[in-house]
């Protein structure tokens, strides 16, 4: 995975950083992010996320890791099955909850430069940004890049290129959601190599599987446990030299649990970012650039990001407008729909492997939350032109 360029020089931090966050503030690239993270916020046994990192100033000036939105819509979600007491709900602690938050930010940031290197976050983040406006982003480069700015961006509920049509980014969608769902409720064990997932999957997430991750004999001996705990460092050394990415912070054999959950939160992501506005264009419209997780119906279009004006995208990034509101028309709601999922994963968690429900899930959001309204439609922009 890893696509390294030589180191050219060393500068020393202190002199380099002004120049680069100066840099930052006029370029913030193309991506794909919606719904804004807070990696320096934690979880503390009540709904407020509680500061356990010091918030860096510059990268939040510039960047999506400042308003805890992800968080906030995953406790919310888990609180919902807790409160409703929908079967699964006992499974639900503070462990629990605080991994699938750690999940639910791994789109975000698969190689877990957060929190503790926001730097190396940001500035691998803009390096990805120029390198994708050169098209130059491919299979060989690591998760990271490929989750913002190139071919994962279904890990954002977005088309990864203009011409996308809607079934093809649904079916990437799906199939993401197909592999998560039966990892995080214990179908797949979390040691299988992904060279085996064909074992685990239907045949057309298999071969998502291999086009996406095992193309070309790579990442054969990848499990969900390597993928989902993958920890890693690469510095940028300005201007535009990429240093080797290392991973070797990485557990190998991490709990269990905890990649289940990390998984959920992977799943819940995709579900959460469904509902920015500047991501997918759902039925009914409105006007204005700002997102509803409310009463949000079929899909018109899933968006590519470069149709769309960077400045305007990020409205619709921060807090939905009816954040706080009551949830609107059933099925149709972010907490309701990713409660039940929640609910079904946990369940199934507990029983023996082979009465995993996935085909349920999946037969569910095809006929609600994603439902197409045009099959065919090409990637669109959304109000965000
Ligand atoms: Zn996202």
């Amino acid at each position: 995975m890893n696509t390294s360029y030589p180191l050219l020089l060393f500068i020393p931090d202190f002199m380099i950083y002004p120049f680069i966050f100066a840099g930052l503030l006029l370029s913030y690239g193309s991506n794909a992010m919606a719904f804004d993270i807070n990696p320096f916020k934690e979880y503390n046994g009540s709904i407020e996320l509680v500061q356990t990192f010091e918030q860096p100033v510059l990268e939040m000036m510039v960047s999506s890791i400042i308003n805890p939105v992800h968080e906030e819509l995953t406790v919310k979600t888990l609180f919902l099955v807790r409160d409703s007491r929908k079967p699964g709900a006992e499974s639900i602690n503070d462990e629990l909850i605080k991994t699938v938050i750690r999940g639910v930010r791994w789109n975000d940031d698969p190689l877990h430069f957060l929190p503790e290197n926001p730097q190396q976050w940001l500035m691998n983040f803009e390096r990805a940004s120029q390198l994708a406006n050169q098209d130059q982003i491919n299979e060989n480069f690591d998760l990271f890049y490929r989750s913002h700015h190139a071919d994962l961006q279904f890990l954002h509920a977005m088309a990864s290129t203009e011409t996308e049509s809607a079934q093809a980014t649904r079916s990437a969608i799906l199939s993401w959601i197909e592999f998560t769902y039966k990892v995080a409720s214990g179908y797949i064990p979390i040691h299988t190599p992904f060279k085996k997932l064909g074992n685990f999957l239907t045949p057309q997430s298999a071969k998502f599987i291999k086009k996406y991750f095992t193309n070309n004999g790579r990442r054969l001996n990848w499990t969900p446990a390597y993928l989902f705990s993958l920890k890693c460092t690469r510095e940028i050394i300005p201007p535009s030299t990429v240093g080797m990415l290392d991973c070797t912070n990485t557990s190998w054999l991490p709990p269990k649990q905890n990649v289940q959950n990390i998984a959920l939160g992977s799943l819940l992501h995709v579900i959460q970012d469904s509902f920015s506005d500047s991501h997918v264009t759902r039925h009914p419209d409105y006007d204005g650039n700002y997102s509803l997780i409310h009463g949000r119906s079929a899909v018109q279009t899933f968006n590519a990001y470069q149709k769309q004006s960077i400045r305007l995208h990020r409205g619709a990034d921060s807090y939905p407008r009816d954040m706080d509101q009551p949830m609107k028309q059933e099925g149709f709601n972010v907490e309701e729909v990713s409660a039940e999922i929640v609910s079904y994963a946990l369940v199934d968690r507990k029983r023996a492997r082979y009465r995993n429900r996935h085909a349920i899930v999946n037969a569910k959001l095809k006929k609600g939350l994603f439902h197409l309204l045009e099959p065919n439609a090409e990637a669109g922009s959304g109000k965000y032109k």
